[in-house]
């Protein structure tokens, strides 16, 4: 689909950048005219991967993670969140809801059911020591002035 306009960011995974990459993604995604809602839930869903990016991805250890926003045709929203860092050994279970391997920590295991919730579409890839990355879409519907 068209690309009409577009951002790249790298961030260092340390856990203030979840706020900068949700900060970032927002300026970004103003142009297209969101509803305070639609902005909520796309600042809502960044965080969530990008938080598993930087608390399991890279976990004890430091990484780069790449933020792609795209404004496309029609108003749709793409992001996607990508790391280098452990890797997934099973998506299919991880996106289940509830599913966390880090109950000890409070995690309710369901960053991956906010996302796709919030989203219209979503998709993980991720390979066992190479990284994951989580690509989203949405379509805005109302315009928000
Ligand atoms: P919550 O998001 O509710 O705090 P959670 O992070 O455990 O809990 P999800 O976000 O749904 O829940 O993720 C489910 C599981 O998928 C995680 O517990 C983790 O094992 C794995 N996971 C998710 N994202 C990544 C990632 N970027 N790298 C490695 N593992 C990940
Ligand atoms: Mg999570």
């Amino acid at each position: 689909m068209e690309i009409i306009n577009e951002m790249k960011i790298l961030l260092p995974s340390h856990s203030v950048n979840e706020g900068a990459a949700r900060a970032a993604v927002s300026s970004f995604v103003i142009q297209a005219d969101p509803t305070v809602e639609e902005l909520s839930d796309i600042r809502t869903a960044v965080s969530e991967a990008v938080t598993n990016a930087i608390v399991h991805g890279y976990r004890g250890t430091m990484g780069n993670i790449e933020l792609t926003v795209r404004l496309l045709a029609e108003r749709e929203i793409y992001i996607r969140i990508k790391d280098k860092g452990c890797g997934i050994a099973n998506v299919e279970q991880a996106m289940e809801p509830l599913f966390t391997t880090a109950p000890e920590e409070e995690r309710s295991g369901l960053g991956f059911s906010v996302m796709e919730s919030f989203m219209d579409k979503l998709r993980v890839s991720s390979k066992v020591g190479k990284g994951t990355t989580v690509t989203m879409r949405k379509r805005l519907v109302k315009n928000g002035d």
